[in-house]
Order: C-alpha cells, then structure tokens, then sequence
C-alpha cells in the first residue's frame, strides 16, 4: 500500500480526478502530474466552493439510491486469496475499489474527503474524527524530533495548547509563536529546521484575518509547508487558492452546522494524504484518527446546503454587527468597515458569502459579559451559552474564560482577548427582526444601551 498513490481521495474537479479511470489514465501517462500542472489543471475548472462541490461525479448508492451508501465494515473480504497479496505491495487498492481494513480507508468516509476537497480546490482531503486530530496528524507528518514550527499567536485554545505544551513535551517539536500582522517578525522567526508556518485563515475569538497570499510565499520562500485552518470561514475564504498547502476545518462547527458531531478534514497535495496513509510512516495510519463512516453519510447530506447556511449566518451577523456597533458597542467584526483586515478581506474572499458568521463585542468585564449572556440565553430567548460555532441557534461565549482560557493571561492579553469579550456564533431560526428585537431589549434592559436609542444598518 505503500505505493498506493494519488488514488481515490482525490478530488475530481477537473474530472480527471476521479476514482479508477483516473488511475488508468494516469497508467497511460509515463510521468505523474507534476504540482504546476496539476495546479493548472484544477485551475481551470475551479471557480468557488460551491461549484468546486457541483463539479463532483454523483455517488449513488448501493442499489442505485440517490444517496450514496454507508460501508459499515471494518474489514474488506476478497474472491482469490492472492488479491490479499496484492492490496498490501499497492499493486490494487481503493482507485480500483480494493479496500482492506476501515482504519486506513473506508469507501464512505472516502467520498466525504472527495467533496471536501472538491470544495477547497485541493487534490485530496481525508476526514478525521475531530478537527484537533486532522491538525495532529498533519504536524505529525511534517515535522520529525527537533524540528520547528512557527505559528500565529492567536489560535484556537486547543491548538495553542499543543504546539506550546505537548509537541515539545512528547517529541521535542517546538514553536515559536508570531503576530502574524507583521510579516517581518513572522520572517525572523524561521530557523534552519522549521517546516510548518500555522496560522488559521480567520482567528478565534478576535476575528483577525490572515493575508493568506502574503503568508504563503513568506513560508514558501522559506521552505516550509503553509498549513491553514479555514475553520471559520469554510466558502467565505479558499486557503489553498490563496496559497497554502494544506488546510484544515474542524468540521464539528459550520460545515456539520448542527453541533451533534465531532469530526475534522485535512485537504492539501495527495502526495502528503498518501504518505499519511502509509503502513510504515503515515501518520492517519498510525495513530488512526478514523471518521465513522455513519458521521461521514451524515456530513456528505449537509454539504449541499452548506452555502445556504453560510450565507444566512453571514447575513445576520454583518446586520447585527453594524446596528450594535451604531449603538456605540465595541463590536468586532470583519464586515466591519472599520475592521483593520476589512480590505483584506474583502480582497480575499469568494464572491457572495459575506464575512462570516461571527461576531464579537466587548463589554470590557466578564461580570457585564456574563450577566448579557444569562439575559440572553434564559429571558429574551436570543441563544444558547455554549463554546463552538455553526449551529442554527446563536451560541454565546465568554472567550476569556472559556475557549481561551488555555492561554495564560499574558498570553490572552498579546492574543487581544479582554476579559468582556462575548462572542456570538450568530444563528439563522427565527426571523431576523425577532432576533434582533430580542438581542436590543437584553442590551436596553442592562443599561448596555440607552433606550430609545436609534441604530442604524
Ligand atoms: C473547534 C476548533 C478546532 C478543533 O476542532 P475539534 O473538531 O473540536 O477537534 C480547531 N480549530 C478551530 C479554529 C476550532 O474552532
């Protein structure tokens, strides 16, 4: 299997990427893509996200069902003994249909990763059972004992926490950690032996957004792979076309968008899908961070409406955003005029998404924080108090003593979180009025905003 390249998890966009026939045409080919052409090739094909997933061949079920079947085993049965042979030296293997074992590839949880890259405009993706294993295994696989990682100093708690603490503990892999709005100190931080420049595409909970082009070509010159989380903005913003070689979504948040499943995506070039899928030194392989393929059926279902969702959050969030923010709330949001990276994104993003579905205001204590968020949740009926992002309700959370609170409050205080700052994953039920009308009535009712105050879209 080791020589089991480039095979079915890769994307079709271009429909040459498809499963075995693209296998035998590549056997017509002498030579292999090379990136440029590749590149090219996707290129041509690839206009945004959502066309990306429509220009994907149509899995159908087992019986010709429209929806395509959950392979629900764990261990593949062959005709001839001496096929088994061949499934293990690569001779056949998932690009002809020949499975083995559901812990290196299930059919299912494969066609998930055909979308997911057909969606990133990447040549291959492979799903994971959360979004933090996606990220492990990537560094995992790109970085040996001693090597250095340099990353944004504004990331999610959980990955902060292991690039700071576990890494270096467990396999002497360290990272130094950059404001990655000043490209000169992210240059300055590379050393002979990094390999990995990490940053998330749009960070949490300060909404910053990453020059992903600028970026790139700073870690491309200097040898190292550019690896992305797009978590926060899945359609909003396409990493890879902007330059990076792997992204990663926790797809727990808005691509599941219905907060019942834990599971992650890695999409980047299909050598590294490949290698990490290798008996010997892949990563996935190893320490087997398998999506169940029930939850892949289950994602495969929500993707079509996907845009749909993304745009609705985005709608109501820009709305929300500009009426508090002419309230005199420090709001933070990128759609924001008055957003530092709001050109930048602007520039950057796919045409008609929005800006995003999040949306942050800082009401300077936690006290003041918590006490909106109780009004909130149990007298207005806006939202939930709850951590993550991407359900259909707005969830509500104080960043500082929640999905940050892994960072120390130095390290907070250089990520830019106050200690007020309540950030809002902004829902779609309801009408947006009603919501509204509820959100207004908690900030009069706390003296937030001074009733009878006019705002304004
Ligand atoms: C939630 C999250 C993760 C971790 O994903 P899980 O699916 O919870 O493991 C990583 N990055 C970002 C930006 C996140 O929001």
């Amino acid at each position: 299997m080791e020589g089991m390249q480039d095979a079915a998890w890769l994307s079709n966009v271009d429909g040459k990427f498809d499963t075995w026939p693209y296998k035998r045409m590549r056997d017509a080919e002498t030579e292999p893509l090379s990136k440029e052409e590749s590149k090219k090739k996707m290129g041509r094909r690839w206009v945004d996200p959502v066309q990306g997933l429509a220009s994907v061949r149509h899995e159908f079920g087992e019986h010709g069902g429209v929806n395509m079947s959950i392979e629900a085993s764990a261990t593949f049965t062959v005709m001839e003994p001496e096929t088994m042979t061949k499934l293990f030296t690569g001779e056949l293997g998932p690009d002809r249909d020949f499975y083995v074992y559901s812990r290196q590839c299930n059919p299912t949880v494969l066609n998930l990763g055909r979308q997911i890259a057909a969606m990133e405009g990447t040549e291959a993706a492979y799903c994971t059972a959360s979004g933090m294993s996606a990220i492990s295994s990537v560094l995992f696989q790109l970085c040996s004992s001693g090597d250095h990682i340099v990353a944004s100093s504004r990331l999610y708690g959980g990955t902060h926490a292991l690039l700071a603490h576990f890494l270096p503990r467990v396999c002497g892999i360290s990272t130094t950690f950059v404001d990655i709005e000043f490209p000169e100190a992210v240059e300055s931080a590379f050393t002979p032996s990094t390999k990995v420049l990490y940053f998330e595409a749009m960070s949490n909970p300060t909404l910053t957004v990453a020059d992903i082009p600028a970026l790139a070509s700073i870690g491309h010159n200097k040898g190292a792979t550019v690896v992305v989380d797009n978590t926060f903005a899945p359609l909003v913003l396409s990493p890879a076309r902007l330059g990076a070689d792997v992204v990663i979504h926790s797809i727990s948040k808005y691509i599941s968008g219905q907060s019942d499943v834990i599971a992650g995506a890695l999409c980047g070039p299909a050598k590294l899908v490949s290698d990490m899928m290798g008996l010997q030194q892949g990563s996935l392989m190893l320490l087997g961070p398998t999506m169940n393929p029930t939850v892949a059926f289950n994602i495969s279902g929500r993707l079509p409406h996907l845009g749909l969702r993304m745009k609705e959050h985005c709608h109501r969030a820009l709305l929300f955003a500009r009426r508090m923010k002419s309230l005199g709330l420090k709001v933070i949001y990128p759609g924001l005029e008055d957003h530092p990276q709001h050109q930048l994104l602007k520039g950057m993003a796919n045409e008609g998404y929005g800006y995003g579905g999040m949306v942050s205001v800082d009401l300077e204590t936690t006290e003041k924080a918590n006490k909106l968020m109780h009004h909130l949740q149990n007298f207005s009926q806006f939202g939930l108090i709850a951590v993550s992002l991407g359900y259909h309700e707005t969830l509500m959370s104080c960043s500082g003593s929640s999905t940050s609170s892994e960072l120390s409050k130095e390290e907070q205080a250089v990520a830019g979180i106050s200690a007020g700052l309540v950030r809002m994953s902004v829902g779609y039920t309801g009408s947006v009025e009603q919501r509204w009308r509820q959100l207004h009535d908690a900030l009069v009712a706390l003296n937030l905003v001074a009733e009878g105050a006019k705002w304004k879209d």
